[in-house]
């Protein structure tokens, strides 16, 4: 399999229209193989073992049928990096047409946080507004911006921990949802999210493909939001089928970050706060144009045949699939 995935693999930049998480460039790994196109795309400063879920994901995306969808098409929200001028803000928010829901980084200066949403709900006040905090806040910061801030959906990953997120939701009733602390754990499967989070954050791409995102939400038995990390029209293709093979999803997904880039790999436009559940195949003229240099490509070789070896073979082998 590791041939195969190395055979056909296609690294490219994809440049961001705005700074997103320190990101301005977004360099992703595609490959093909019997199901469709499956994308590597861990952040650049990730270990080869944090890696490891990233690359099951794309395999899976890759090699195994996906599973039955219960909806064609998602809803989606606008996602908004830390914006403070409201022109930039309107020229972003314009890029997502139709969404009713406005997921808003904060977590830096509250003063220019709270300015921020200020700006949003003027422009769209009919729009609700759930943040995201990135875990950068203590209980006490938590407690005291989300008890001032006004009707919000919920607040993503407020504090860093789950116990600052028991803490803190003894202190506020707005809803929590948890991210970092699933994503980023060891064993996602061994926490304790009770009376800490309302919500699970499911990424198809960090939680290792569909079938194991699915089995964090059963076990956690929580409701749950899907969403991006980023990835090119590949990458949130997979997100979209994920999204569509859950019974139940009652919040818009996050999965309209095709709009923070200035380029694509393919089409997946948002028509009336929704995207079209399909397969998608990238644009050979746009792969082509978009490649990295040699250096890189082989940069990204290696680094998809260390994830394999970290952990992503033997997942793949206890899961039987194969290629
Ligand atoms: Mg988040």
């Amino acid at each position: 399999m590791l041939d195969s995935i190395l055979g056909s693999l296609r690294v490219v930049a994809l440049a961001t229209k705005t700074d997103f998480r320190s990101v301005t460039s977004r360099e992703v790994a595609l490959f093909e193989g019997p199901m469709g196109w499956g994308e590597f795309c861990p952040f650049l400063e990730y270990s080869y073992s944090e890696s490891v879920p990233w690359l099951t994901s794309a395999i899976e995306a890759a090699f195994v049928p996906a599973p039955p969808g219960f909806r064609q098409e998602i809803a989606v929200n606008a996602t908004l990096p830390a914006l403070d001028n409201a022109q930039d803000i309107q020229g972003l928010l314009d890029s997502y047409p139709g969404c009713t829901v406005i997921k808003v980084k904060v977590g830096g200066d509250p003063v220019k946080d709270m300015e921020r949403l200020g700006i949003i709900r003027s422009l769209r006040p009919d729009a609700k507004i759930r943040i995201d905090v990135n875990g950068l806040w203590s209980v006490d910061e938590a407690a005291s911006f989300l008890n001032t801030v006004g009707d919000i959906e919920y607040a993503e990953q407020p504090c860093a921990t789950v116990e600052e997120l028991r803490e803190l939701k003894k202190r506020t009733h707005v809803k929590i949802v948890g991210d970092e602390v699933i994503r980023k754990a060891k064993d996602p499967f061994a926490l304790d999210l009770s009376e800490a989070v309302d919500i699970v954050m499911l990424k198809v791409a960090p939680l290792g493909g569909i079938t194991r995102a699915i089995e964090i939400a059963q076990h956690h038995n929580l409701p749950v939001v899907v969403s991006s990390a980023l990835e090119s029209a590949v990458g949130i293709s997979y997100g979209l089928k994920l999204a569509s093979a859950l019974p139940i999803l009652e919040f818009a997904c996050g999965l309209g970050t095709g709009s923070l880039l200035a380029v694509d790999v393919a089409q997946l436009p948002i028509i009336n706060g929704m995207i079209a559940v399909s397969d998608v195949r990238p644009d050979n003229s746009v792969l082509n144009k978009l490649a990295v240099s040699n250096e890189r490509l082989n940069w990204w070789k290696n680094r998809l045949r260390m994830t394999w070896n970290a952990g992503a073979e033997s997942f793949v082998q206890e899961r039987g699939w194969s290629a």
